[in-house]
């Protein structure tokens, strides 16, 4: 059997794990390094009041904390169902270099996790969106980006 399926499997085992636990959907994740798993997570939405505390996000933090860093080159991400855009942002902050997923999102969708329509969102323009955005203080808040390229303590990522 081949190692992405085996890691997957673990994937898919602790979304129902974490479902069955009642700690939340059913979403699991898992990320691996050099062939061992650095870090985990199931779906701890409803058990942690966290709406950002999807499996992807839980597993990114597990393996951060484990790697002692906030960057996952080289590491592959096992989700046991396509990410969702949140989950997708910060796999891409955490930069591991694959990705492997199970269901997809329409599967998830005909479950009752609908994410596509926030794909919609960001197509439309801000004004337009079901949460509206403003923008005020552009200037003030651009101050601070000075601060910072000027910062010579700066640990840039
Ligand atoms: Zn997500």
């Amino acid at each position: 059997m081949n190692q992405d399926e085996i890691f997957l499997r673990e994937a898919i085992q602790l979304a129902r794990e974490g479902m069955n636990s009642n700690q939340g959907g059913p979403f699991g994740c898992v990320i691996v390094r050099d062939g061992k798993v650095i870090g985990k997570g199931c779906n701890r939405v409803t058990s942690t009041n966290d709406p950002t505390a999807h499996a992807e996000v839980v597993a990114i933090r597990d393996a951060c904390q484990n790697l002692g860093t906030f960057q996952l080159d080289g590491c592959t991400l096992y989700a046991s169902c396509e990410p969702c855009p949140m989950c997708l942002g910060a796999i891409y902050w955490a930069r591991p270099s694959r990705i492997v997923y199970a269901a997809a999102h329409d599967d998830a969708a005909k479950a009752g996790f609908d994410d596509s329509f926030i794909y919609q969102e960001l197509e439309k323009k801000h004004e337009e969106r079901h949460i509206p955005m403003h923008q005020l203080l552009r200037d003030e808040a651009g101050q601070v980006f000075r601060e910072w390229v000027a910062l010579e303590k700066r640990i840039p990522y």
